[in-house]
C-alpha cells in the first residue's frame, strides 16, 4: 500500500497491507491481552496514558509533520490537534476512575440485603477510524477503552496510516503491554476482514455510507455498535449579530481542515436583513486565506486527503450552476500538482442542489437568505443528518428556543465547529449512533453487572 502525499503526488512510504491471515493472529493477541489487561490496577493503566501524554508532548513536531505530509493538514492545524488531544487525554485521566466506582445502591439490613452495580469493559472492540483528524477520533475511542480495561484493534485511515502506527508506537514506548493496542493497517479491505474476527465492540468513525455496510455486516452479533458520522450541518445568523465576529468564525468553521471536518459547517442561513453585508464580509475573508504548501506555518487551506473528493466538489458545483447557483469566488480545482480546490462560496443556491444536501468535505460553502425564524429553522431541519447546528443572534433565550427544534447531538450559540472532551459528542439521524466524550463516552465501553447479596 502507498503513502502518497497529497499536495505534491510523492509517494512517502509503502506500507505492507494487514491480510486476513495476519488479522487473525492479531485478533487472536487482543483477546489473549484481555484478560490481564483489565486486572491490571487502574492506577497502573491510568499511568501508561501519562507517559503517552508524555511522549506525545516530547514528539509534538516530528508527529505533526507526519500527519500534515500524510493528509495535508496545514502544518499549524495538526499542531493545533495534537495539543488539543492533551485536554482530551486529561479528562481521560481525571473522569475514568471516577466513572469506573461501583455504586451500592441499597443497604437494607432488616432483609439482609445489599445491591450494587459494578462496570466491566466490553473486551475486544474494533476502532475503525477516519483520517480528518486521527489524533482526536481515534483518541475518543481507544484512550477511554484502553483505561476502562479494553483490548483494541485500531485500524487507522489508509490516509492515516503512518500517524495511526505512530500512535501504536507511543503507547509501546510508555509501557502498554503487547496485544492490548493493535494496528490493522489497510484500506476497506481490511476493514471488512477486521469485521469477520469476533468482536465486543465496534466504534467506527466515517461516512455514512460506511457506517451503514459497517452496521448492517455486524447486525444480528449482539454486540456493541458505535458510529460517529458525517454532517451537513447548518447556522443561521439573525439579524441582530455583531456581523463581522460571526463572519469570522463562521468562515473558520466552514474552512478550517480544508473544510474536512464532520462538524464543519456545511450550509449558511442568513437573516435577509444582514444578507448583503454578511455575504460581502464572508467573501472577502475567503479569498483572503492563504493555500498552498501545508509545511509552510501561513498556510491556511491544504490539498484535499482524498483525490477523488476534487471531483465530487467539481461535481457539486456543476450541478448547483446548472440550477442558477452563483459564483462568487472559487468554484475550481486548482491548476497545481497536489488535490487542491479553490475556496469557494455559491449563492443563489437551494435544497433542489447536492451542495445543500450531500456532505461537501471540502473548501465550499453555499449561503441561502430567509425572510426570518420560522424558514431558517424549517431550511436547517430539511437534512438526513443530525450533527450539530448553530445559530449567531443577540439573545441566547431566542437562539436556544430555535436550536431546540432542529435535531442534532449538539447545538451552539454563537459559535460552531467546536467540540469538547466535558460535553457528549453524538450524533442523530444519518449522523450516528451512539457517544463519545464526556462521562458517556467512557460508558460506552463499559457494561453494568447487577449485584445482588444478601446474608
Ligand atoms: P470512510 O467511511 O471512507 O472510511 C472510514 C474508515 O472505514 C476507514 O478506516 C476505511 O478504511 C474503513 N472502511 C471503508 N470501507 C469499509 C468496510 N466496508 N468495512 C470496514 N471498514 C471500512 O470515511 P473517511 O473518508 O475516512 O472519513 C470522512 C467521513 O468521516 C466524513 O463523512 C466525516 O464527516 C466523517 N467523520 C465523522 C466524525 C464524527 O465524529 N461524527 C468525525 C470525523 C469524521
Amino acid at each position: 500500500m502507498k503513502v502518497v502525499n497529497p499536495a505534491t503526488g510523492a509517494v512517502l512510504a509503502e506500507l505492507k497491507e494487514s491480510d486476513r491471515l495476519s488479522i487473525r493472529g492479531m485478533a487472536a493477541r487482543a483477546r489473549g491481552a484481555q484478560p490481564a489487561w483489565a486486572g491490571t490496577p487502574l492506577e497502573e493503566r491510568l499511568a501508561v496514558i501519562r507517559r503517552f501524554r508524555a511522549l506525545l508532548v516530547e514528539r509534538k513536531e516530528q508527529l505533526a509533520r507526519t500527519l500534515t505530509s500524510e493528509m495535508g493538514k496545514p502544518i499549524t492545524q495538526s499542531r493545533n490537534e495534537i495539543e488539543g488531544t492533551l485536554g482530551r487525554i486529561d479528562f481521560f485521566l481525571e473522569k475514568v476512575p471516577q466513572v469506573l466506582r461501583d455504586e451500592v445502591v441499597l443497604k437494607d439490613p432488616a432483609q439482609r440485603l445489599e445491591e450494587r452495580i459494578t462496570l466491566e469493559p466490553l473486551g475486544v472492540i474494533a476502532n475503525i477510524s477516519a483520517w480528518n483528524y486521527p489524533y482526536f477520533v481515534g483518541s475518543n475511542v481507544f484512550l477511554p477503552a484502553i483505561l476502562t480495561g479494553n483490548t483494541v484493534l485500531y485500524k487507522p485511515s489508509e490516509l492515516a496510516s503512518l500517524t495511526g502506527l505512530g500512535i501504536a508506537e507511543l503507547l509501546a514506548a510508555a509501557g502498554l503491554p503487547d496485544g492490548v493496542f493493535v494496528t490493522v493497517i489497510g484500506g476497506g479491505e481490511a476493514g471488512r476482514a477486521l469485521l469477520e474476527e469476533k468482536l465486543d465492540g465496534v466504534f467506527f468513525t466515517g461516512s455514512y455510507a460506511t457506517g451503514r455496510r459497517i452496521a448492517e455486516a455486524v447486525a444480528g452479533r449482539m454486540i456493541r455498535v458505535q458510529l460517529e458520522l458525517g454532517g451537513k450541518d447548518p447556522v443561521y445568523v439573525c439579524d441582530d449579530v455583531d456581523l463581522k465576529a460571526a463572519v469570522e468564525a463562521i468562515a473558520d468553521g466552514a474552512f478550517y481542515n480544508t473544510g474536512q471536518s464532520c462538524c464543519a459547517v456545511e450550509r449558511i442561513y442568513v437573516h435577509s436583513g444582514v444578507f448583503d453585508p454578511f455575504v460581502a464580509a464572508l467573501v472577502e475573508t475567503v479569498r483572503g486565506f492563504k493555500v498552498g504548501d501545508p509545511m509552510d506555518p501561513a498556510t491556511y487551506i491544504g490539498p484535499l486527503a482524498r483525490p477523488a473528493q476534487v471531483a465530487v466538489l467539481e461535481d457539486q458545483v456543476a450541478d448547483a450552476t446548472g440550477k442558477g447557483a452563483r459564483i462568487l469566488c472559487g468554484g475550481r480545482r486548482m491548476d497545481r500538482p497536489g488535490n487542491y480546490f479553490e475556496p469557494t462560496v455559491l449563492v443563489d443556491v437551494n435544497h433542489g442542489m447536492k451542495v445543500m444536501r450531500d456532505e461537501s468535505f471540502g473548501p465550499v460553502i453555499g449561503i441561502m437568505a430567509v425572510d426570518g425564524d420560522e424558514q431558517a429553522v424549517e431550511r436547517m431541519r430539511d437534512t438526513d443528518y443530525g450533527l450539530t447546528a448553530g445559530v449567531y443572534a443577540k439573545d441566547r433565550s431566542r437562539a436556544e428556543k430555535l436550536l431546540a427544534r432542529v435535531d442534532t447531538g449538539t447545538a451552539y450559540w454563537n459559535c460552531c465547529d467546536r467540540v469538547s472532551p466535558r460535553l457528549p459528542w453524538s450524533g442523530r439521524g444519518h449522523s450516528g449512533i451512539g457517544t463519545t466524550l464526556s462521562t458517556h463516552g467512557i460508558q460506552t465501553f463499559l457494561q453494568p453487572r447487577a449485584w445482588h447479596f444478601r446474608g
